[in-house]
């Protein structure tokens, strides 16, 4: 295949408002897609070679970028700075600048999707000293033989910029429209919640069908995407709820992860799918050490903990672990203990469809509790009374507050999905604030006065599963210490957008745009209906959104999560209700 025709369906997408016209455009271009490119047509359009999991990115400096245009077109390198600076990207600087090269060309060989693979592949793979001239080299041979928009993309892709718009809900949905049918969409989501590979689902169906896709089971090395909680405001409710009883754990207040054990070697995956063995060896070495299956997936939170008096420490101390520098030093000053709450695979079988005290107990036979590795504490509780005292418990414990779990026989794992069979009640909504929103930073406003010079208020987003897309919640200004307020252009940067990212509906126009990225988590006093943000809208009243008034940075930034993880339009709208409903006013 062509790489023309692929940049083509990408240029056409990006110009596509809808999500249904970007879906179409999509599943047309997949039905005419040799079996074989399907994977790559689908990692591509997220600018990717392989799932989100692998620690392989492509990933070039815009420098070197920058040289490799000047390289094709004979041009200096600061010609093509002045045009990467006016265009803000250096795919659209390479289109231009190709498409005045390309008159004086005369021989070129068109680009196939094969030959794109294997360079960018070798870009990827380009060790040792001469890696950057190997990698320059690389890609202005692509370069030299692109068309414009063809160049656009190659430059975007290696850049790590290539958002054609097209998010993971979407392609999903191409799938589903170009290989099967809208009833066999929840299935391919299933195989995609199990295995976080869109390539690899993209493979199965383009080759197979839905027969191939349904048999598709949890592995060991792929992470699953993970079960969430919902959330209720009272005790009762949540014993209610489940039925009148149910399993209570402590919400421990620490990282999450999912722990992929092997016979000779154990990955921990974060949320966000990083790998985050090299900030816990010390928990991946007991976990191998301590677990009498040869094969296992288990999940647990990772807690810092006061070697002296055993007590657990709050979630800013176990964040050290996750910084890149000075990791062993991290790891000798804030010592850890996982606490496992899931199982999800054992020696071959696939423990998300048994009911979750069976998977409790095989974690319990499975593993040998050690000092730094324990179970989740957990009682069966059968009123409001039993629930309230292990909820205090919880909460003299230091932990936020309590994970309520059905124990009905179809309490299965729901990887990927938030629901109630899992319920959060946390210490906050006692008190005056509903919960925490989990916001993606879309725009930042510069500083005034004191802020001058620095970003001074922040755009903020929900995400919205059904449309794929971010809307606004609030701006937030408050909660910000001056030490993060140094830090927050450098973290921001490379998420910058020249213009309004294709994923983001908003009304509010900020000094800079970003793609959706970095997650904060943020308070609020209440949420209500809102003329001018875009969260939700239409959900309480017609042509209006849904806010968050008086919001706070907590000063957790949530990376561990992603922008799809983001607080959704749905529950924005559920926490308004609850609202609307109380009478104590709790909100
Ligand atoms: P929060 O910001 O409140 O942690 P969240 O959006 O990250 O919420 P929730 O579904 O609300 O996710 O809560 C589940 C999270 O709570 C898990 O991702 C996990 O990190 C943590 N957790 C702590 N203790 C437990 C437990 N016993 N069982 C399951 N999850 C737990």
């Amino acid at each position: 295949m062509l790489f023309s025709e692929l940049a083509e369906t990408f240029d056409r997408i990006e110009a596509e408002p809808s999500r249904l016209g970007m879906t179409s455009i999509l599943a047309g271009f997949l039905r005419n897609v040799d079996p074989g490119d399907v994977p790559y047509v689908v990692y591509l359009s997220q600018g990717k070679l392989h799932p989100d999991f692998h620690p392989m990115v492509l990933g070039m400096s815009d420098k070197l970028v920058i040289r490799a245009i000047a390289a094709t077109v004979g041009t200096k390198e600061s010609k093509v700075v002045d045009m990467v600076v006016k265009e803000g990207d250096p795919g659209t600087a390479a289109e231009k600048l190709i498409k005045g090269k390309k008159q004086m060309t005369l021989f070129s060989d068109p680009l196939t999707l094969d030959r794109v693979v294997k360079s960018l592949t070798a870009i990827e793979e380009a060790e040792g000293k001469d890696s950057q001239d190997k990698k320059t080299k690389i890609l202005s041979n692509m370069l030299h033989d692109s068309n414009p928009i063809e160049a656009r993309y190659l430059c975007r892709i290696v850049t790590g910029r290539m958002r054609v718009g097209a998010g993971t809900m979407t392609i999903l949905d191409a799938l589903a429209e170009a290989f099967a049918g809208k009833d066999d969409r929840p299935e391919i989501e299933r195989a995609f919640n199990i295995t976080c590979d869109l390539g690899l689902v993209a493979k199965t169906i383009g080759e197979g069908g839905m027969e191939a896709v349904s048999k598709i089971k949890v592995s060991i090395g792929s992470p699953l995407k993970v079960m969430l909680a919902e959330r209720l405001r009272s005790i009762p409710e949540v014993v209610e709820r489940l039925g009148g009883k149910c399993a209570m754990e402590y919400k421990y207040d620490g990282i999450r992860v999912q722990a992929h054990i092997k016979k000779d070697s154990v990955i921990l995956y974060s949320r966000r799918l990083e790998d985050l063995t090299p900030n816990f060896p010390d928990v991946a070495l007991s976990l191998r050490e301590h677990c009498g299956f040869e094969e296992a997936i288990v999940e647990g939170e990772c807690v810092a903990v006061d070697t002296e008096t055993g007590n657990m420490l709050p979630f800013q101390e176990v964040t050290h672990r996750r910084k890149k520098h000075g990791i062993s030093d991290a790891i000798r000053d804030y010592p850890v203990r996982i606490f496992l709450f899931d199982m999800l695979y054992a020696d071959g079988k696939d423990m998300t469809p048994e009911p979750y005290l069976d998977r409790r107990s095989a974690i319990e036979s499975g593993f040998k509790i050690s000092d730094n590795i324990q179970m989740t504490a957990m009682k069966i509780v059968s009123s409001s009374e039993e629930g309230q005292r292990f909820f205090d418990e919880a909460v003299s414990a230091r932990c936020e507050g309590i994970m309520a779990k059905s124990i009905s026989e179809d309490s299965v794992y729901r990887a990927g999905s938030r629901g109630f069979l899992w319920i959060k009640y946390k210490k906050d909504y006692q008190q005056a604030l509903v919960d925490s929103f989990d916001l993606a930073v879309v725009g930042a406003f510069y500083g005034m006065g004191k802020r001058a010079g620095k970003y001074g208020a922040l755009l903020m987003a929900a995400y919205d599963q059904d449309t794929d897309r971010f809307g606004t919640a609030c701006k937030l200004g408050t909660g910000f210490d001056d030490e993060f307020l140094d830090r927050l252009p450098e973290m921001l940067e490379p998420h910058i957008s020249q213009d309004k990212p294709p994923s983001v509906d908003a009304q509010m126009v900020p000094d800079v745009w970003f793609n959706p990225y970095i997650v904060l988590e943020v308070t609020g006093a209440e949420i209500s209906v809102s003329p001018i943000h875009t969260a939700a809208a239409g959900y309480v009243k017609d042509d209006s959104g849904l806010g968050i008034r008086f919001p706070r940075f907590t000063g957790k930034v949530r990376d561990d999560k992603d922008p799809t993880e983001c607080t959704t339009y749905s529950e924005l709208a559920d926490i308004y209700s609850l609202q609307e409903h109380d009478s104590d006013g709790l909100a």
